[in-house]
């Protein structure tokens, strides 16, 4: 368990975030690469899933006891499925910058405006590592836009090799 299917080519990738489950595995894979689900709140392993309401619920005692998926990722707050963000995060991974957001918009059926919106984050959330675990970053949600902040600020600088 906790292995991350990527698909192989676009139209793999659609049709592989189509289904629900896939996308359930592939969420779950990077937030607990051990395959164990805790809670965000205070941690507990000991969660059950609630088929219906489609959340996790923690069977510790403290408020905000259920959690979905999309918590605590670049997903959160956001409207618009899984199949749709992990389908963008693909194309963001595998075709770096030679997509647009009219083809994100074609191909997976959203206004260019969202498109736009989808391919910004997925972007900024793969500067953390460039990778695909770093959609299970929170803070990436927090990081304010271009437009205000330093780019070169971003930058952790490197441990110096001197002793
Ligand atoms: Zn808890």
């Amino acid at each position: 368990m906790g292995k991350v299917i990527m698909p192989k080519t676009l139209p793999e990738a659609v049709s592989h975030f189509r289904n629900d489950a896939n996308c359930h595995a592939f969420v779950k894979a990077i937030r607990w690469p051990d395959g164990v689900v805790r809670c965000p709140r205070c941690g507990s392993a000991d969660v059950s899933w609630l088929q219906n309401a489609r959340v996790y619920k923690c069977s510790a005692e403290h408020d905000r006891r259920k959690f979905s998926l999309k918590a605590g990722t670049i997903f959160e707050g956001s409207p618009i499925g899984l199949d749709k963000w992990l389908t963008v995060m693909w194309m963001a991974i595998n075709c770096k910058n030679e997509i647009s957001s009219y083809d994100v918009a074609r191909e997976i059926g959203v206004t260019q405006k969202t498109a736009w919106f989808m391919l910004q984050r997925a972007r900024l959330a793969m500067q953390g590592d460039g990778g695909v675990a770093s959609v299970a970053g929170a803070p990436v949600i927090l990081r304010p836009n271009r437009a205000r902040g330093h780019e070169g600020a971003a930058r952790t600088p490197r441990p110096s090799p001197r002793r």
